[in-house]
């Protein structure tokens, strides 16, 4: 696997966005139990490999793969990891991805490694859960196109598109199984009926306005119909600048902002900051990047977050 550890090096350009620790300790927490190695994409002898790239799209696959016999889901990426912005391709990971049948990732450039993951195994069967997500646009001054933002599971209506892309993928692979697969996204879209409604009365309170500290929170602001007066989203290696710090405060007076929105290992200490320039309070949300491996930490965690946000809405 030598040829391997060449890898992970044209993504650091991409997106910069909500970097998270970077930790690239040797996996321990994989799940991955078989020690088949078969270079084709064809299903393994004992059951179908699904690879997820990172805790999101293990959380939505975990929901779709539920009670399904002979499949098994393997994270590709620690749970602690976070987002894969700058996330650099260990062998360890070429070495999972070269027993998957199965590769399911974000999309819109969250896996800036995947060029390389395709140039080593052309044929892994990759599903995309973006397709059909609504995206938001990223905020950011450095890039001169549009690009878009990737946190989109943070909609909940995405991460439903996001299992029905998983649900679509997975049976495409594994037709036995396909009534099974179609009932658990039925499942998962139903569990979030009360996530759903928690947004729809967040949308009808009064307009607030707040500011941002993490980029996946764009997402909760579109869905609760919040303003957003101000953003600073620290980029790896990339503190903010004095001036755009001076300016974020300057924004959070005009508007009279009263929450300050980040999370508690990205962006915390420019938003406590801010809050004591200006008397605006911290609320820390959970972006979801990382957390317990169970197939109901999705609905939780968006639960706690959209409680968390109504209670400091004053709602
Ligand atoms: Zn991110």
């Amino acid at each position: 696997m030598k040829r391997l550890l060449a890898f992970g090096l044209a993504a650091a350009l991409l997106l910069g966005g909500c970097g998270a620790p970077k930790t690239q300790q040797a996996p321990t927490q994989k799940q991955q139990q078989t020690d088949t190695a078969t270079t084709d994409t064809t299903a393994n002898q004992d059951g179908l490999q699904v690879v997820t790239s990172f805790y999101p799209i293990y959380i939505l696959t975990l929901n779709i793969t539920d009670g399904v016999e002979g499949v098994s889901v393997t994270n590709m990426t620690q749970p602690q990891t976070g987002c894969l912005h700058d996330y650099e391709l260990t062998s360890e990971d070429m070495k999972t991805l070269e027993g998957a049948d199965v590769f399911l990732i974000n999309g819109l450039g969250m896996e800036s490694f995947l060029p390389d993951v395709q140039k080593q195994y052309p044929t892994l069967f990759i599903g995309d859960t973006s397709k059909g997500a609504y995206v938001l646009e990223a905020e950011d001054d450095h890039m001169q196109d549009d690009v878009p933002n990737a946190h989109i599971w943070l909609d909940p209506q995405n991460a439903i598109r996001q299992t029905e892309v998983i649900r679509d993928t997975l049976s495409q692979k594994d037709p036995a199984h396909a009534t099974q697969y179609a009932a658990n996204a039925d499942a998962f879209a139903q569990s979030l009926s009360g996530v759903l409604e928690q947004t729809q009365t967040l949308r009808q309170r009064p307009e607030s306005n707040v500011a941002l500290f993490h980029e996946g929170f764009d997402y909760l602001a579109e869905i609760c119909n919040l303003d957003t007066s101000a953003e600073i989203y620290a980029e790896e290696n990339q503190e903010p600048s004095a001036r755009e710090m001076a300016e974020a405060a300057e924004d959070i007076r005009e508007d009279r902002v009263q929450i300050l929105l980040c999370a508690e290992d990205n962006g915390k200490k420019y938003a406590d900051t801010l809050a004591a320039e200006t008397g605006a309070r911290v609320i820390v949300l959970d972006p979801l990047t990382s957390g317990e491996a169970t197939k109901d930490a999705y609905r939780l965690g968006m639960e706690e977050n959209l409680r968390i946000l109504s209670e400091a809405l004053g709602q």
